[in-house]
């Protein structure tokens, strides 16, 4: 089935995904506290089968949950995500050991996961990560170091971590290590975000870890990284265009019924050429992620240039969406509590985490350089 169009069974699904986000997901977000992991939301999201479908299904699918989620409750479209970010290295690289202690924990929603890459130092420029993981004399290392801007910290219940382990080596020095949150010497405090969602820095002081913890291969923990970024990145770009439906779908309902100027929003032209406008790039960028996803459940070579073109249209597209949402609802879509005060709070973050827009650009234009035919290129 081609990516630009879904089979009849893939549309019910998504249908489906967004009644039980708006009746049994929506409820439990609303009774979570801001800032924190809601553990009764993620074993709904288990009991849905939702959790234990992240590993089980390829990147469309993954696409499709996130998009259907986000269009009804955001909390839990990214309590899902972030078991999947965090957990996701663990079932692509991790010892039939730490699978089988980890993984049926994830989809149950017991233990809840966390992706730690970026650091005060080291954002954008991941590779220049500077946590350390010195060897302790023996099979281990010691973790030293502080990661920042993690997602579900200090909450949550492993971390894979990404450190140091050969000083100079850039990308090439870098191991991942499965972390359970009770490690002496790891501690965690939450930061406060715009964003609604968990997040919080990482104090790693002497963390013991050894040869067990390490996810796939010593000095090959980039890898895992950027592997795992290349599966959720289109994802993140089925996140926004949730949103942005969101807030298509508020603003048609709006424009139709709000009266002004002897008649309704909806009649000024203006008006309904904006919405014209938001529904065409909304679907331009949907059709772009669900490409990017298929190519990667097709392994296709072109995934990292895909991938950061996904992420960075729906992205950048989702901003303009909810802004010109709120644009034509006026005041009313400012009032804290409203569909779009919280959909312009969540759209912002995206266009960061994961790879900044800017530094998608430079994915794209290194992948192009780099398989450019020699005749292109005079
Ligand atoms: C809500 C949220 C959740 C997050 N969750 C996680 C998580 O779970 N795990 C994790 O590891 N990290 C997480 N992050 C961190 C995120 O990945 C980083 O913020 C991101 O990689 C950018 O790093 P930085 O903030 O240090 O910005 P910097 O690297 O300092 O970049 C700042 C700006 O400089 C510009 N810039 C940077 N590099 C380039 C370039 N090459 N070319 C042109 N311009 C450039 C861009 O405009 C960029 O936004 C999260 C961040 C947010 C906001």
């Amino acid at each position: 089935m081609p990516a630009f169009s879904l089979g009849p069974e893939q549309t019910a699904w998504c249908a489906e995904l967004r009644t039980l986000a708006a009746e049994r997901l929506r409820p439990l977000a609303d009774k979570g506290e801001p800032g924190h992991v809601n553990r009764p939301l993620l074993a709904e999201l288990a009991r849905l089968g939702l959790l234990a479908r992240l590993f089980a299904s390829g990147a469309l699918d993954l696409c499709l949950m996130r998009e259907s989620l986000a269009q009804a409750c955001t909390e839990a479209e990214t309590a899902l995500a972030l078991q999947g970010l965090g957990a996701h290295p663990v079932h692509a690289h991790g010892s039939p050991a730490q699978r089988e202690r980890w993984l049926p924990r994830v989809a149950d929603g017991s233990a809840v996961a966390a992706f730690a890459l970026s650091e005060p130092g080291a954002g954008s420029d991941a590779a220049a990560l500077s946590l350390a993981a010195e060897p302790d004399g023996g099979e281990g290392w010691r973790l030293t170091g502080v990661k920042c801007w993690i997602s579900n910290a200090p909450e949550a219940d492993f971390y894979t971590v990404f450190a140091r382990t050969t000083p100079g080596a850039g990308a090439r020095g870098v191991t991942a290590f499965l972390v359970p949150a009770d490690r002496p010497g790891l501690t965690g405090s939450a930061l406060e975000m715009l964003s609604p969602h968990p997040i919080g820095a990482l104090d790693f002081d002497a963390v013991p870890v050894g040869a067990d913890d390490v996810l796939g291969e010593r000095d090959r923990g980039f890898a895992v990284a950027m592997g795992t970024l290349n599966l959720f990145r289109p994802s993140v770009g089925a996140f926004a265009v949730g949103m942005a439906q969101a807030a298509l779908d508020a603003t048609v309902a709006h424009t139709r019924r709000r009266e002004a100027f002897h008649g309704t929003l909806r009649d000024l032209q203006t008006v309904s050429h904006q919405v014209a406008e938001m529904a065409l790039r909304t679907e331009a960028a949907r059709l772009m992620v669900y490409a990017a996803a298929t190519a990667y459940d097709e392994g296709a070579a072109d995934v990292p240039k895909r991938a950061a073109m996904a992420k960075l249209l729906a992205t950048e597209t989702a901003q303009f969406v909810v802004d010109t949402a709120v644009q034509l609802h006026g005041a009313r879509a400012l009032r804290r509590g409203h569909l779009l005060e919280h959909l312009y709070r969540e759209v912002r973050a995206p266009r960061i985490y994961e790879g900044a827009s800017e530094v998608q650009r430079g994915i794209i234009a290194k992948e192009l350089y780099a398989t450019a035919r020699p005749e292109e290129a005079r």
